[in-house]
């Protein structure tokens, strides 16, 4: 470390938060003419912005951390603030988040989906394309949108109160069929009246101080489709006969999608002649789609059924897909979902050094901090969910992939 320089940028960070930007900016440009190292340079180019009015100025000093550290958190913050990503009064203290209270249940925004001529309940259609009137049989088609669905910005989310909550708040809803009035548990999107049958789907304005969904795999797995596909998986294992299935229900469950990106490195050693000699390597990340669940009904089991999806047919987040099927949003905040992603990532990753790292390599040690979570969306996926019991009166999971029909559980 530079001492000389070290001093100046204590003096010019202090009066800098001490609101003295004209001595600040003296002390800092001192500093940064001694030639001072990386993590000094960057403290002072940090300061610079923070003590800058002119935002050319303020963004080329930031663009400058970015350049020598692209996933310098608190240069991201002050630049999506710049570009108005981000409002400053939105920003929390993570560890205060966590106290707020669920309150009593408000009154939910839900659309109710009924049939243009007849006044009977359209229910989505596990085909990809259309809603229909389970009375008179009437079509109502869906064109999806062709957009691919946006991506959030990891680190902004992670600086507001949206990125260390999971829903809490509980709504109640007056049935406009019937007049009853029921709850919708926090975690979900939709539900139908117990009493007359109508199918209600929350809007996502009742989700506004929370991540909202942007995309959704329609389901295209019928419930005989789901069945089939179930039986030939038991009988596959000569089980058909020895099990009791119960009856399965189609659901889409929520599911954090991430875009990884950044640097992963290594270093090893190999032997030359009788040294063992250091070694290193380093790989670009670049990865898109790694999901980690925002749900906790999975079984461990059935959790791979996350590699199955074909992520290229998520389209633009609508209700008409949830019409007349439950529905989920996160129980996982998106923070700890990251914690996942990376790990996923990293496996990823490791994989593919290995192949670069000589057999008879030791010592294999990897540095992802330069590993970022660039960007996630929430997505939900289709699936059917059901339970076998053995004759023994042991039971499984078995989860069925909506979009796919494979068939995912554990049998020991
Ligand atoms: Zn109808
Ligand atoms: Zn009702």
């Amino acid at each position: 470390m530079n001492e000389e320089a070290e001093d100046l940028l204590v003096r010019g960070v202090a009066t800098a938060k001490n609101k003295e930007p004209e001595e600040a900016r003296h002390y800092l440009e001192w500093a940064l003419r001694l030639d001072p190292d990386p993590s000094q340079t960057q403290e002072a180019w940090y300061w610079l912005s923070e003590v800058s009015i002119d935002p050319t100025e303020k963004r080329s000093w930031l663009e400058n951390i970015l350049a020598y550290n692209p996933g310098d958190a608190r240069a991201r913050r002050s630049l999506a603030i710049l570009d108005g990503k981000l409002n400053p009064a939105e920003i929390i203290d993570p560890d205060k988040v966590k106290q707020q209270a669920a309150g009593s249940p408000q009154t939910a925004d839900a659309r109710r989906f009924i049939c243009p001529k007849c006044g009977g309940r359209m229910t989505y259609t596990p085909d990809g394309l259309s809603l229909t009137c389970e009375y008179c049989a009437a079509h109502e088609p869906i064109t999806p949108d062709k957009n691919q669905p946006g991506n959030q910005d990891f680190l902004i989310v992670m600086a507001t109160a949206k990125g260390h909550i999971a829903p809490t708040q509980a709504y109640t809803l007056v049935c406009q069929g019937c007049g009853a009035n029921f709850i919708l548990l926090p975690q979900e999107l939709t539900i139908t009246c117990p009493y007359c049958g109508s199918a209600y789907v929350l809007k996502s304005q009742a989700l506004r101080n929370l991540i909202q969904p942007s995309a959704v795999l329609p389901l295209v797995v019928s419930e005989s489709q789901a069945q089939q596909a179930l039986h030939d998986w038991l009988q596959s294992r000569h089980l058909r006969m020895l099990v009791h299935v119960s009856k399965g229900v189609g659901v889409y469950l929520p599911f954090w999608d991430f875009n990884i990106s950044g640097q992963v490195s290594w270093r090893y050693q190999v032997q030359e002649q009788k040294n063992w000699v250091d070694q290193s390597g380093l790989d670009v990340v670049y990865l898109s789609n790694i999901l980690a669940p925002a749900t906790t009904r999975l079984c461990k089991a059935c959790l791979p059924v996350l590699q199955s999806y074909n992520l290229k047919a998520l389209v633009d987040y609508d209700l008409r897909y949830l019409s007349n099927w439950p529905a989920e949003t996160y129980q996982v905040e998106v923070g700890d979902a990251s914690l996942d992603a990376r790990q996923t990532a990293l496996a990823v990753e490791k994989q593919r050094a290995q192949q670069k790292v000589p057999v008879a390599a030791k010592n294999l040690v990897f540095d992802s901090s330069c590993m970022l979570v660039d960007s996630f969306k929430l997505v939900l996926l289709p699936l059917w969910m059901t339970c076998v019991s053995r004759e023994d009166g042991r039971k499984f999971d078995v989860v069925i992939n909506g979009q796919t029909a494979q068939v995912f559980g554990e049998w020991d």
